[in-house]
């Protein structure tokens, strides 16, 4: 490694597209690259990406990055990876060919799979040892799909020919030459396959998917050497130093080091982590358990987690579907233009709700409307759904938490708007914090690969880099916040079980 080379190139390959940022060693992001690629949906609830695009795509970021930040491969000290979750990728250790599209974690076409372990009674133990629930979202039932529908895998996975993992892996595999087979714990623990306590995978539950332990990848934690880029790759030898999940990626680009911090993500839907600390509680309503990024000499550190399905999602409904808006942000001062929802509550159970309620049967409503209420109150109403089933959320996960969260570092294209942030700190009871960068997936992803290379000390020092832009205080009393989550559940009990069909 060269003196000069005091950047970190960060990869972070998401759902639609994959990015790709250079940070310097302060923490400023120098330049970034992106390139969206193709959603595959060959019948309904399959979705799938093609891994050689997803390759392609990553490519084309880092090229755009570093030609952005105007440095070279050389100038890199350390490669981060952080990627989406769950995703399943299977290819030949020879020819290094994929033997399939990826089956993306959308993707429910294993449901069945799930129903029929759930009805032999494996739920349970399957719970206590991977701290997730039985679900298609899941890998270890979408590579049992592949080993079953695609002929001679199996048999080919037994004789070791044939590697498997999540995107990281995959990732590694390529920037490596095809030199390194590795998963990070983060994404170990997405697979249903992984042992949470133990930190490895479980024979046990490998046999139940019925899943050759000869393909799957070897997992190391995060922050640990997942050997060096190829020169013919990226034109350099360069260490890839951090992996992470996108979510636990997020956590960790929020500092959220210590137990009991936690943050919200709000994009299309709300992805909430909180730090649970190293000797959690197992999880109840149903929230998800896993290792986060944060491992250091004493052990793993875990997070809970849980999301609300539809978020952002409200507002672009309120866009195109009812027209009030033109775009996602005018929907701040269209509800500002009110002092209050005039008692107008939207439950946005579009697709069911998940925790703590988890009815697929639950569908949307609006409730309270009198003959004064309008599209300002509609606006506002949605906004404080956001807030409400975020609130809820908080609620929780403070069951499940060895001490009750007492922070929300907030990112995702919704929490650019103010009147949100104020409603979510006065609804959740606490301080709402916003950094003044919010690629924190990106940015967690850096810091993991820049502490391991040594251009950090340690996540204290990289936690200093996290700076507030700006911090929204409770501004209502613990009675009104009491009576108005009490309202907000005495709508959302009027939504459940309204379909007939799931
Ligand atoms: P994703 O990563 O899920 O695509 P983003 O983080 O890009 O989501 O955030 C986009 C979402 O945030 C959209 O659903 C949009 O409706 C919503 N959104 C964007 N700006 C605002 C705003 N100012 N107020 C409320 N919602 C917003």
């Amino acid at each position: 490694m060269a003196m000069s080379a005091t950047f970190v190139l960060s990869i972070d390959q998401g759902t639609t597209s994959s990015r790709a940022l250079v940070v310097d060693a302060r923490g400023t992001v120098c330049g970034h690259g992106q390139a969206p690629f193709t959603q595959h949906f060959p019948r309904p609830g399959w979705v799938e990406h093609d891994p050689q695009e997803i390759w392609a795509s990553v490519e084309i970021a880092i090229a755009g990055a570093l030609r952005a930040a105007g440095i070279a491969p050389e100038d890199i000290a350390a490669v981060g990876i952080t990627n989406q979750r769950e995703t399943a990728i299977a290819w030949d250790r020879e020819t290094g060919e994929p033997v399939a599209r990826a089956i993306v974690w959308q993707d429910r076409r294993t449901a069945e799979t799930c129903d029929e372990l759930r009805a032999a009674g494996h739920e349970a133990a399957i719970g206590e040892a991977t701290g997730l629930t039985l679900d298609p979202y899941f890998t270890a039932t979408k590579l049992a799909w592949l080993l079953r529908e695609i002929p001679g895998l199996r048999e080919r996975a037994e004789r070791g020919e044939i590697a498997a993992g999540t995107v990281d892996s995959w990732l590694i595999w390529k920037l490596t030459g095809g030199q390194r087979h590795l998963t990070d714990y983060t994404n170990a623990s997405r697979t249903l396959l992984f042992n949470i306590a133990k930190g490895r995978w479980d024979d046990r539950l490998c046999d139940l998917f019925g899943i050759p332990r000869a393909m799957l990848p070897k997992a190391q934690p995060s922050r640990s050497p997942f050997g060096e880029t190829d020169e013919a790759v990226l034109g350099a030898r360069v260490p890839i130093a951090g992996v992470a999940g996108d979510q636990q990626a997020a956590l960790f680009g929020q500092a959220c080091i210590a137990p009991g911090q936690a943050k919200n993500t709000y994009g299309t839907g709300c992805f909430l982590l909180a730090n649970a600390g190293k000797t959690p509680a197992p999880p109840a309503h149903r929230l998800l358990l896993s290792i986060g990024a944060n491992a250091g000499l004493s052990g793993p550190e875990y997070v809970l987690e849980g999301s609300v399905f539809v978020a952002g999602a409200l507002i672009q409904w309120l866009r195109d579907e009812l027209g009030i808006i033109e775009r996602a942000g005018d929907v701040e001062a269209l509800a500002a233009s009110v002092p209050d929802s005039a008692g107008v509550t939207i439950v946005p159970a579009f697709t069911g709700l998940g925790a703590p309620h988890w009815d697929p049967r639950a569908r949307g409503a609006i409730f309270g409307l009198t003959r004064g209420a309008g599209r300002p109150h509609i606006a506002r109403a949605a906004l404080e759904a956001i807030a409400l089933s975020s609130a809820e959320l908080i609620e929780a996960m403070n069951a499940s938490m060895p001490a009750p969260v007492t922070e929300l570092r907030v990112d995702g294209g919704a929490a650019a708007n103010d009147l949100l942030m104020q409603m979510q700190a006065d609804l959740a009871g606490i301080p709402v914090v916003r950094p003044v960068q919010t690629e924190t997936t990106a940015l967690g992803a850096a810091y993991l690969a820049g502490i391991q290379a040594g251009l950090w000390s340690d996540p204290a020092e990289v936690s200093a880099l996290w700076r507030v832009d700006r911090v929204f205080e409770p501004q209502i009393g613990e009675p009104e916040r009491a009576g108005r989550m009490s309202d907000w559940r005495r709508a959302v009990e009027r939504t459940l079980g309204w379909a007939r069909e799931e």
